[in-house]
């Protein structure tokens, strides 16, 4: 029987009614002649609350304390083994065998890079030896275990990346990531009212749009669905009653659509780094495991941007880095707005809408052949945002 794998994010499993919901279609999936693999992401805001609990327990010991990132994924993986757990409940529930499996049983082997690992292999057997038998799986999203065998997770939004590995290495007929929102816009629907619909988007502009900041997919998703070829179906939850009527968009190889999108990432810092203090900011940047984006050396300094939605405890990490850099300067408080397509970063006419949009506002502006960036206060991202799309 072909696979269907089919994951589901926070909102659409944020209480036991959506949960149960969710029951159903995927009780009807396996009952219209599939195997059926489910990925789970966390109830609602659990993750976020987890996180705050954390960040609670290390503060008791008092100063600026942030908590240990090994702890972090031990506690953080509990919120996808809740909604698995409680959705293999409800299937069975249903009559249909089902079984819940957690990244590691799924064998899901990642680096040892804890709170943002990266997925290095998959070992379906587990899950290939439940489906002969009948049962349809449910596996914890956004989870592994590393070569250490310590408990890992992926990065926030990282669910999406479980679903399309495990379609990968299950062969799997449809890779279906399920969300609030049915398919990608040309820009977030909540802050943008006329966002178009994109049916169609390659790769390579939804990895670009994903790593800018748009939610919507999670930028290794995308980054494993090109490498290993996995169209990806994104859909609404709720729409599944009413599936091959409703929105979707398929972001697959190529779309020969010439797709532009507006992105915002709301919560950056940016780092300026004189050239003597360097060597220190790669050592505590290694140290504290940040990623700096978007760096260019001018007039004797690094300029650099930290996307703080990856890093643990964000307030903690930027006094330790402070302290650790000599003259290193951090502006936080901002956020980026970018113009995202094949070219979008590079056709003088593009660059022509871009520059007129963001106008003398940014901080710093970056462009490469997908993309336009510009750093904006945070204040002044919606309006760089709807002055952009209006280009559309
Ligand atoms: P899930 O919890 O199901 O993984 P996410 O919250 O991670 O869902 O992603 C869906 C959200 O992504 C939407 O609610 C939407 O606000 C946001 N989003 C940001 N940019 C876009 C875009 N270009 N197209 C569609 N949704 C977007
Ligand atoms: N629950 C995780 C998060 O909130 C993973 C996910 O939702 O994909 O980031
Ligand atoms: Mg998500």
């Amino acid at each position: 029987m072909a696979i269907v794998v089919q994951k589901y994010g926070g909102s659409s499993v944020a209480d036991l009614e959506k949960l149960s919901k969710v029951a159903d279609w995927v009780v009807a999936t396996k009952r219209a002649g599939h195997s059926v693999v489910v990925v789970v992401s966390a109830m609602g805001k659990t993750t976020d609350e987890l996180l705050s609990l954390a960040q609670r327990a290390a503060e008791t010991g008092g100063g600026g304390n942030s908590p240990p990132r090994r702890e972090l994924d031990m506690l953080l993986s509990v919120g996808e083994r809740t909604s698995m757990a409680l959705l293999s409940i409800a299937v069975q529930a249903r009559g249909e065998p089902a079984v819940s499996l957690t990244g590691s049983q799924s064998g899901i082997i990642t680096n040892d890079r804890h709170f943002d690992a990266r997925i290095i292999e998959v070992r379906p057997h587990r899950i290939e030896d439940e489906l002969y038998h009948g049962k349809i799986v449910i596996v914890a999203g956004y989870q592994g275990m590393s070569y250490r065998r310590e408990i890992t997770t992926l990065g926030r939004g990282g669910s999406d990346t479980t679903a399309v590995a495990l379609s990968a290495a299950l062969s799997a007929e449809r890779c279906e990531i399920y969300s609030d929102v049915d398919g990608v816009y040309s820009a977030d629907p909540r802050s943008v009212p006329d966002a178009r619909h994109l049916p169609e988007l390659d790769f390579a502009t939804m990895q670009e749009m994903a790593e800018s900041g748009a939610k919507v997919l999670h930028a290794r998703a995308v980054e494993w669905a090109k490498r290993q070829n996995i169209a990806i179906l994104a859909r609404k939850t709720e729409d599944y009653a009413t599936r091959g009527e409703g929105l979707q968009t398929r972001v697959h190889a190529s779309s020969g659509t010439q797709a532009r999108a507006v992105v915002v990432d709301r919560h950056l810092a940016l780092l300026s780094c004189p050239a003597r203090a360097l060597a220190s900011l790669f050592a505590a940047a290694e140290a504290s495991e940040l990623l700096l984006r978007d760096g260019v050396y001018v007039d004797g300094a690094l300029r650099a941007t930290l996307a703080l939605s990856a890093v643990p405890s964000a307030a903690a990490t930027l006094r330790s880095l402070a302290e650790r850099v000599p003259g290193l300067e951090i502006t936080t408080g901002v956020g980026s707005v970018s113009w995202v397509g094949v070219g979008a970063g590079a056709e003088p006419l593009e660059l022509a809408r871009f520059a007129q949009s963001v106008g003398e506002r940014p901080l710093l502006t970056f462009t490469s052949p997908l993309r336009a960036t510009a750093i904006l206060p945070q204040s002044e991202l919606g309006a760089a945002e709807a002055a952009l799309h209006a280009q559309l």
